[in-house]
C-alpha cells in the first residue's frame, strides 16, 4: 500500500488544498493530511482549530486521514510509514522553494520521495496567507474556502477588530 504524505501548515485549508488533496487521494491507497503545529505565533488558527477545520473538509474522501505533528517533516513521514510526499506547485516562486526542501528531504530520508500536483487554474494565485488578507480586508472570499472555513475566519477577525 503506498502512503503519502501531504504536509503543511493549513492556517486555514483552502479549495486549493483540498484540490490537491481530491487529486491525491485518487492517486494514492492513503494520504495523510499532515497539520503542522507550529508555534501559534503568526498563524491565526490554534492547531486544534486547523486540524478541526481540514476533517470536516475531507469527510468525504475514506482513504484521508488529518494528524497533527510536530518536528521534522521526515520523521513524521517514517513514523507513519510514508513513501511519498505530496505537495502543490502554483507560480514559479513555489518551485524554486519546493525544489530545496524535496532535495533537503531526500538527503534526510532518502526512501521518500517527493510528489508534486500542480494547482488547479482558479486557485492559482490563492495562498492561505492573501486570503487572510482579502477576507481581513472585507473582500469576497467566497468559491475560495469551504464555508465553515469561510464562517470561521470571518468570526475569527471580528474578534480581533
Ligand atoms: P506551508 O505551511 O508550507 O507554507 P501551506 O500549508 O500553505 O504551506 O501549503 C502546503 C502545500 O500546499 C504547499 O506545497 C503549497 O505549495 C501547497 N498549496 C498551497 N496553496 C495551494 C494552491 N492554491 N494550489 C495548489 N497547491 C497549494
Amino acid at each position: 500500500m503506498t502512503t503519502a504524505l501531504y504536509p503543511g501548515s493549513f492556517d486555514p485549508v483552502t479549495n486549493g488544498h483540498l484540490d490537491i488533496v481530491s487529486r491525491a487521494s485518487g492517486i494514492f491507497e492513503k494520504l495523510i493530511l499532515g497539520v503542522y503545529d507550529a508555534p501559534p505565533k503568526n498563524l491565526l488558527f490554534t492547531t486544534e482549530e486547523r486540524v478541526a477545520m481540514a476533517k470536516q473538509s475531507v469527510l468525504h474522501l475514506r482513504n484521508v486521514e488529518v494528524v497533527t505533528y510536530t518536528g521534522l517533516t521526515v520523521h513524521f513521514a517514517q513514523k507513519v510509514g510514508a513513501q511519498v510526499f505530496v505537495r502543490g506547485l502554483r507560480q514559479g516562486s513555489d518551485f524554486e522553494f519546493e525544489f530545496e526542501l524535496a532535495l533537503m528531504n531526500r538527503m534526510l530520508a532518502p526512501e521518500i520521495d517527493s510528489a508534486f500536483l500542480m494547482t488547479a487554474n482558479e486557485y492559482q494565485f490563492l495562498s492561505s496567507s492573501l486570503l487572510k488578507e482579502a477576507a481581513r480586508m472585507g473582500g469576497d472570499i467566497e468559491g475560495l474556502v469551504p464555508e465553515h472555513v469561510a464562517k470561521a475566519l470571518i468570526e475569527r477577525l471580528k474578534a480581533q477588530s
